[in-house]
Protein backbone atom coordinates (compact mmCIF):
# COMPACT_ATOMS: atom_id res chain seq x y z
CA UNK A 1 0.00 0.00 0.00
CA UNK A 2 3.05 2.41 0.44
CA UNK A 3 3.45 4.61 -2.59
CA UNK A 4 7.12 4.97 -2.86
CA UNK A 5 10.20 7.13 -1.09
CA UNK A 6 9.71 11.02 -1.57
CA UNK A 7 12.05 13.50 -0.25
CA UNK A 8 10.54 16.54 0.78
CA UNK A 9 11.77 20.11 -0.05
CA UNK A 10 11.50 22.62 3.08
CA UNK A 11 8.49 24.74 1.49
CA UNK A 12 6.79 20.79 1.20
CA UNK A 13 7.48 20.15 5.19
CA UNK A 14 6.13 23.52 6.30
CA UNK A 15 3.09 22.75 3.83
CA UNK A 16 3.33 19.23 6.43
CA UNK A 17 3.56 20.73 9.64
CA UNK A 18 0.47 22.75 8.71
CA UNK A 19 -0.86 20.07 8.21
CA UNK A 20 -0.08 17.79 11.21
CA UNK A 21 -0.59 20.94 13.60
CA UNK A 22 -4.17 20.49 12.43
CA UNK A 23 -4.33 17.08 13.40
CA UNK A 24 -3.30 18.12 16.76
CA UNK A 25 -5.87 20.93 16.89
CA UNK A 26 -8.72 18.33 15.62
CA UNK A 27 -7.16 15.91 18.43
CA UNK A 28 -7.56 18.86 20.76
CA UNK A 29 -10.94 19.59 20.08
CA UNK A 30 -11.65 15.20 20.53
CA UNK A 31 -10.10 15.95 24.06
CA UNK A 32 -12.22 19.02 25.23
CA UNK A 33 -15.70 16.62 25.20
CA UNK A 34 -14.21 13.30 25.38
CA UNK A 35 -15.46 11.92 29.17
CA UNK A 36 -18.02 8.74 30.65
CA UNK A 37 -21.30 8.82 28.81
CA UNK A 38 -19.96 9.57 25.33
CA UNK A 39 -20.09 7.68 22.24
CA UNK A 40 -17.57 7.32 19.88
CA UNK A 41 -19.58 8.51 16.83
CA UNK A 42 -19.91 11.64 18.46
CA UNK A 43 -15.80 12.07 18.46
CA UNK A 44 -15.75 11.53 15.31
CA UNK A 45 -18.09 13.72 13.95
CA UNK A 46 -16.67 16.71 16.36
CA UNK A 47 -13.35 15.86 14.36
CA UNK A 48 -15.04 15.69 11.16
CA UNK A 49 -16.79 19.50 11.61
CA UNK A 50 -13.74 20.88 12.97
CA UNK A 51 -11.55 19.64 10.70
CA UNK A 52 -13.84 20.97 7.41
CA UNK A 53 -13.97 24.39 9.26
CA UNK A 54 -10.68 24.22 8.51
CA UNK A 55 -10.62 23.97 4.41
CA UNK A 56 -9.16 20.34 4.66
CA UNK A 57 -10.02 16.87 4.24
CA UNK A 58 -10.59 13.81 6.89
CA UNK A 59 -7.46 11.17 5.42
CA UNK A 60 -8.97 8.62 6.73
CA UNK A 61 -12.83 8.99 5.32
CA UNK A 62 -12.95 6.81 2.49
CA UNK A 63 -9.45 5.60 2.59
CA UNK A 64 -9.89 1.63 1.36
CA UNK A 65 -13.48 2.06 2.28
CA UNK A 66 -13.05 3.80 5.75
CA UNK A 67 -16.08 5.05 6.78
CA UNK A 68 -15.25 7.50 9.11
CA UNK A 69 -12.70 10.79 10.16
CA UNK A 70 -11.24 8.68 13.00
CA UNK A 71 -10.10 5.53 14.46
CA UNK A 72 -11.50 4.96 17.48
CA UNK A 73 -9.94 2.06 19.55
CA UNK A 74 -10.84 1.26 23.11
CA UNK A 75 -9.38 -0.62 26.05
CA UNK A 76 -8.16 -4.19 24.23
CA UNK A 77 -8.66 -3.08 20.30
CA UNK A 78 -5.14 -1.49 19.43
CA UNK A 79 -5.78 0.64 16.05
CA UNK A 80 -8.44 0.50 13.45
CA UNK A 81 -11.50 0.91 15.90
CA UNK A 82 -14.95 1.93 14.29
CA UNK A 83 -16.47 4.99 15.94
CA UNK A 84 -20.10 4.32 16.92
CA UNK A 85 -22.58 3.55 19.28
CA UNK A 86 -20.53 2.64 22.02
CA UNK A 87 -20.57 5.12 25.11
CA UNK A 88 -17.09 5.62 26.62
CA UNK A 89 -16.87 4.01 30.59
CA UNK A 90 -15.12 5.16 33.38
CA UNK A 91 -11.63 3.89 33.51
CA UNK A 92 -11.67 3.05 29.95
CA UNK A 93 -7.91 4.06 27.47
CA UNK A 94 -9.40 5.43 24.00
CA UNK A 95 -6.61 5.91 21.39
CA UNK A 96 -7.97 8.57 18.77
CA UNK A 97 -5.95 8.51 15.37
CA UNK A 98 -6.30 11.37 13.47
CA UNK A 99 -5.43 12.50 10.16
CA UNK A 100 -5.41 15.45 7.18
CA UNK A 101 -4.95 16.51 4.15
CA UNK A 102 -4.87 20.06 3.11
CA UNK A 103 -2.53 21.93 0.14
CA UNK A 104 -2.38 18.20 -1.13
CA UNK A 105 -0.11 17.28 2.06
CA UNK A 106 -0.99 14.62 4.65
CA UNK A 107 -0.69 14.66 8.56
CA UNK A 108 -1.36 11.73 10.73
CA UNK A 109 -1.29 11.56 15.14
CA UNK A 110 -3.00 9.57 17.81
CA UNK A 111 -2.64 10.05 21.25
CA UNK A 112 -4.74 7.62 23.80
CA UNK A 113 -6.97 9.15 26.45
CA UNK A 114 -7.86 7.81 29.54
CA UNK A 115 -11.47 8.45 30.43
CA UNK A 116 -12.31 9.13 34.46
CA UNK A 117 -10.41 7.15 36.60
CA UNK A 118 -8.18 4.42 35.10
CA UNK A 119 -5.97 1.61 36.80
CA UNK A 120 -2.19 3.10 37.91
CA UNK A 121 -1.06 -0.10 36.10
CA UNK A 122 -2.96 0.61 32.61
CA UNK A 123 -1.75 4.42 33.42
CA UNK A 124 1.50 3.08 33.18
CA UNK A 125 1.38 1.59 29.94
CA UNK A 126 0.29 4.75 28.54
CA UNK A 127 3.39 6.75 29.71
CA UNK A 128 6.06 4.25 28.68
CA UNK A 129 4.03 4.10 25.01
CA UNK A 130 3.98 7.91 25.18
CA UNK A 131 7.83 7.42 26.12
CA UNK A 132 8.96 4.91 23.61
CA UNK A 133 7.34 7.59 20.68
CA UNK A 134 9.97 10.11 21.94
CA UNK A 135 12.58 7.22 22.02
CA UNK A 136 12.26 6.77 18.50
CA UNK A 137 11.75 10.67 17.97
CA UNK A 138 15.08 11.01 19.47
CA UNK A 139 16.98 8.60 16.80
CA UNK A 140 15.15 10.77 14.04
CA UNK A 141 18.36 12.60 12.98
CA UNK A 142 20.54 12.45 10.09
CA UNK A 143 22.99 9.38 9.66
CA UNK A 144 21.08 6.92 11.91
CA UNK A 145 18.86 4.40 10.46
CA UNK A 146 15.27 3.21 10.68
CA UNK A 147 16.67 0.12 12.80
CA UNK A 148 17.60 2.66 15.54
CA UNK A 149 13.92 4.14 15.31
CA UNK A 150 12.61 0.51 15.84
CA UNK A 151 15.07 -0.47 18.16
CA UNK A 152 14.63 2.05 20.62
CA UNK A 153 11.04 2.20 20.52
CA UNK A 154 11.00 -1.51 21.03
CA UNK A 155 13.59 -1.23 24.04
CA UNK A 156 11.74 0.79 26.01
CA UNK A 157 8.62 -1.21 25.65
CA UNK A 158 10.09 -4.25 26.21
CA UNK A 159 12.13 -3.31 29.52
CA UNK A 160 8.83 -2.19 31.29
CA UNK A 161 7.40 -5.82 30.16
CA UNK A 162 4.67 -4.33 27.60
CA UNK A 163 4.70 -6.64 24.11
CA UNK A 164 4.93 -4.61 21.01
CA UNK A 165 2.78 -4.79 17.89
CA UNK A 166 4.68 -6.37 14.92
CA UNK A 167 2.16 -6.61 12.47
CA UNK A 168 1.34 -2.94 12.33
CA UNK A 169 4.04 -0.13 11.90
CA UNK A 170 4.84 3.86 11.22
CA UNK A 171 5.31 5.06 7.95
CA UNK A 172 6.47 7.82 5.17
CA UNK A 173 3.71 10.51 4.53
CA UNK A 174 3.74 13.45 2.46
CA UNK A 175 1.43 14.02 -0.56
CA UNK A 176 0.53 10.43 0.74
CA UNK A 177 -0.90 8.79 3.75
CA UNK A 178 1.26 6.09 3.34
CA UNK A 179 4.71 6.39 1.91
CA UNK A 180 7.79 4.69 2.29
CA UNK A 181 9.75 3.33 4.75
CA UNK A 182 8.08 1.50 6.75
CA UNK A 183 9.10 1.99 10.52
CA UNK A 184 8.48 -0.59 12.64
CA UNK A 185 8.21 -0.30 16.29
CA UNK A 186 10.81 -3.24 16.87
CA UNK A 187 14.02 -4.33 14.99
CA UNK A 188 17.68 -4.05 14.87
CA UNK A 189 20.39 -0.71 15.42
CA UNK A 190 22.17 -0.07 12.39
CA UNK A 191 19.56 -1.86 10.34
CA UNK A 192 17.74 -0.48 7.20
CA UNK A 193 17.44 2.84 5.22
CA UNK A 194 19.39 5.50 6.48
CA UNK A 195 17.74 8.64 7.45
CA UNK A 196 18.68 11.84 5.59
CA UNK A 197 16.81 15.69 5.63
CA UNK A 198 13.97 15.89 3.50
CA UNK A 199 12.54 12.52 4.75
CA UNK A 200 8.90 12.67 6.90
CA UNK A 201 7.63 9.64 9.05
CA UNK A 202 5.32 8.92 10.86
CA UNK A 203 6.32 6.60 14.33
CA UNK A 204 3.47 5.36 15.87
CA UNK A 205 4.18 2.56 18.87
CA UNK A 206 1.13 0.62 19.84
CA UNK A 207 2.43 -0.74 22.67
CA UNK A 208 0.35 -4.11 24.65
CA UNK A 209 -0.03 -4.15 28.41
CA UNK A 210 0.55 -8.19 27.69
CA UNK A 211 1.56 -10.58 24.77
CA UNK A 212 2.53 -8.83 21.36
CA UNK A 213 -0.21 -10.87 19.50
CA UNK A 214 -3.20 -8.98 17.51
CA UNK A 215 -6.07 -10.55 15.98
CA UNK A 216 -8.98 -8.89 13.47
CA UNK A 217 -12.09 -7.99 14.91
CA UNK A 218 -15.47 -9.32 13.02
CA UNK A 219 -15.95 -5.76 11.61
CA UNK A 220 -13.16 -6.23 9.23
CA UNK A 221 -11.39 -3.07 10.45
CA UNK A 222 -10.52 -3.08 14.12
CA UNK A 223 -7.45 -4.70 15.67
CA UNK A 224 -7.49 -6.30 18.89
CA UNK A 225 -5.02 -8.02 21.19
CA UNK A 226 -5.16 -11.32 21.21
CA UNK A 227 -5.22 -11.73 25.60
CA UNK A 228 -7.88 -9.33 25.69
CA UNK A 229 -5.69 -6.80 27.78
CA UNK A 230 -5.35 -3.15 27.09
CA UNK A 231 -3.03 -1.51 24.26
CA UNK A 232 -1.95 2.06 23.88
CA UNK A 233 -0.71 3.98 20.94
CA UNK A 234 1.03 7.26 20.14
CA UNK A 235 1.99 8.83 16.94
CA UNK A 236 3.98 12.06 15.65
CA UNK A 237 4.43 13.20 12.12
CA UNK A 238 8.01 13.85 12.21
CA UNK A 239 10.70 15.46 9.93
CA UNK A 240 14.58 14.12 9.65
CA UNK A 241 16.55 16.62 11.58
CA UNK A 242 20.53 17.18 11.65
CA UNK A 243 20.65 17.33 14.92
CA UNK A 244 17.67 16.90 16.44
CA UNK A 245 13.82 15.93 14.75
CA UNK A 246 11.75 18.48 14.24
CA UNK A 247 7.91 17.23 14.94
CA UNK A 248 5.73 18.32 13.02
CA UNK A 249 2.46 17.46 14.53
CA UNK A 250 1.94 18.24 18.30
CA UNK A 251 0.37 17.34 21.43
CA UNK A 252 0.66 20.64 23.44
CA UNK A 253 -3.27 21.91 22.52
CA UNK A 254 -4.39 18.41 23.31
CA UNK A 255 -2.91 18.13 26.89
CA UNK A 256 -3.72 21.78 27.44
CA UNK A 257 -6.99 21.13 27.00
CA UNK A 258 -6.96 17.97 29.21
CA UNK A 259 -5.62 20.61 32.10
CA UNK A 260 -7.96 23.17 31.03
CA UNK A 261 -10.27 20.51 32.25
CA UNK A 262 -9.34 19.05 35.45
MG1 LIG B 1 -2.40 7.66 12.54
MG1 LIG C 1 0.02 6.57 10.82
Amino acid sequence: MSKGLYYKTKDEIELLRESSLLVGKALAEVAKVIKPGVTTLSLDKVAFEFIKDNQAVPAFLNYNGFPNSLCISVNDAVVHGLPGKYELRDGDVVSVDCGVVKNGFFGDSAYTFAIGEVKAEVLHLLEITKQSLYKGIEMSVVGKRIGDIAFAVQEWAEANGYGVVRELVGHGIGRNLHEDPEVPNYGKRGTGLKLQEGLVIAIEPMINMGKKGVKHESDGWTIVTADGLPSAHFEHTVAIGKEKADILSSFEYIEEALRKKN
